[in-house]
């Protein structure tokens, strides 16, 4: 039956009633000759049971108790029975949604990691799983205390006040063991509650200093033999064996560019090894840009236009050392990947936000876009066949992030093929010396 037919036939039934009652007590009143005593009886009598009906229903919803499924002819009995399908449909959402949130927790009580949800005023834990109760040594349920109890570290702090959603915070130490290093998520989970992922990664950190003692090793070992090898190359003298001399060429060729990996290599080996500057001094720009200058004349032997340009009139705060290697690998790559008559520029000016922008900009052979995100892994080359003929090891790019990493600089690269590259060292205020009065200019 529709909704209608059934609101229909209780409101019929419901008025047949009345209108049964009225008209029994109008002939009972009548044939008593007491019509009207009769009439009001019945209307009392009407009012009565609709107030014990009321009663009965408020009293059954006051009470939380289950209503009955009447299947009865009145507008009450429709009543009743639609509220128990109401009550009925709700235990049901509400067991739903209870199993739901069961199975998510479960789910979190299953993961290999910890996980907490905490407070994002207080810092309060209001829930965590057993693997963040037994990595961090959390109490009972209920008494889990504050994030800011369990990890004073002001790093800690500083980060999670931050919000660091988007950059986990790594190698952090576990409060419970100093070596065992966890790494730190943050995920935004509800408008007051932050969930918070930390993950054991003392093993990773354990396999990536072994990869990279490896690295620095093997480039270590490799230092010597190549210095004979190379000696005895340059004793060789090609006017004395003539047949041999192109293979004595390639032979020399080969290992310089071998000498060369296993430097870059161990460059690298040991910015890694570094999370900061150990020491930081006034880098002086004007005599490192006329050294830049003249290495890329150097490298171009006349072939490029360059020119270098000093707007910016400040010193550098950070190594003398590293800052020159890895501007000069951008300076060296510029004069390599641009055909000759090509023009190199450099330059070095201020930034809007009060830091400071090396730029190096060529007009060469440009990079596609889809490359540029990856151009500074490992051995990343856009062109294999001409980095090899350019003589790149493919580790110049690398040096260059991690040195700008040490500095809290970045690398910024925009290129457009077959018309050239900008690759620029952007540093922030912190990094800015004014120049000394009477200083050099490039
Ligand atoms: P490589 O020693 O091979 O030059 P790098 O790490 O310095 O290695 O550079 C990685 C790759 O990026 C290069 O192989 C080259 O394909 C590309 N590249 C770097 N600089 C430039 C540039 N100025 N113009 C065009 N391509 C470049």
């Amino acid at each position: 039956m529709t909704v209608g037919a059934l609101l229909r036939r209780a409101w019929r039934a419901s008025v047949a009633r009345l209108v049964a009652i009225v008209a029994a007590a109008a002939l009972l009143g009548a044939w008593l000759d007491a019509l009207w005593p009769l009439l009001a009886l019945s209307a009392f009598a009407i009012l009565g049971w609709h107030y014990w009906r009321l009663h009965r229903l408020l009293a059954r919803l006051y009470q939380r108790r289950r209503l009955r499924d009447i299947d009865g002819r009145g507008l009450w009995d429709d009543l009743e029975m639609l509220l128990h399908r109401r009550q009925n449909e709700g235990r049901a959402r509400t067991k739903r949604l209870l199993g739901l949130v069961r199975g998510y927790r479960r789910a979190a009580t299953l993961m290999p990691d910890a996980v907490l949800l905490v407070d994002r005023g207080t810092g309060r834990i209001d829930w965590c799983n057993r693997q963040a109760r037994e990595l961090l040594g959390l109490g009972p349920q209920g008494s889990e205390g504050t994030f800011g109890a369990v990890f004073p570290d002001t790093k800690v702090r500083a980060w999670l006040d931050v919000e660091q959603t988007d950059e986990p915070l790594l190698d952090q130490a576990s409060p419970l063991d100093a070596t065992v290093r966890l790494s730190l998520r943050l995920l935004p989970y509800s408008p007051s509650q932050w969930l918070l992922v930390v993950r054991d990664i003392t093993k990773l950190l354990r396999l990536e200093q072994l990869r990279r003692d490896f690295v620095a090793n093997v480039s270590h070992e490799l230092r010597t033999p190549l210095t004979v090898v190379h000696g005895y190359l340059d004793i060789l003298d090609a006017d004395d064996y003539p047949e041999l001399g192109p293979m004595l060429d390639e032979m020399r060729k080969q290992s310089a560019r071998m000498s060369q990996l296993v430097e870059d290599l161990l460059t690298l080996s040991r910015l890694e090894a570094q999370e900061a500057l150990a020491h930081r001094e006034v880098v002086a720009m004007a005599p490192l840009l006329l050294t830049l200058k003249r290495e890329a004349q150097a490298i171009s032997a006349g072939r490029h236009h360059i020119q270098v340009e000093d707007s910016a009139n400040v010193d550098l705060l950070g190594s003398t050392r590293e800052l020159h290697s890895a501007f000069s690998n951008l300076v060296s790559n510029a004069v390599r990947y641009t055909p000759v008559d090509g023009r190199i520029d450099v330059r070095f000016e201020r930034s809007a936000d009060g830091g400071v922008m090396l730029a190096v900009q060529d007009s060469g052979y440009g990079i596609p876009a889809q490359h540029l995100p990856r151009l500074t892994e490992r051995f990343y080359r856009v062109s294999t066949s001409r980095a090899r003929e350019t003589g790149g090891t493919g580790l110049g790019l690398s040096i260059v992030k991690h040195v700008l990493n040490l500095h809290q600089g970045r690398l910024d690269i925009r290129s457009e093929v077959g018309k050239g590259s900008v690759f620029a060292c952007v540093f922030g205020p912190e990094a800015v010396v004014e120049r000394a009065r009477g200083s050099d200019d490039a």
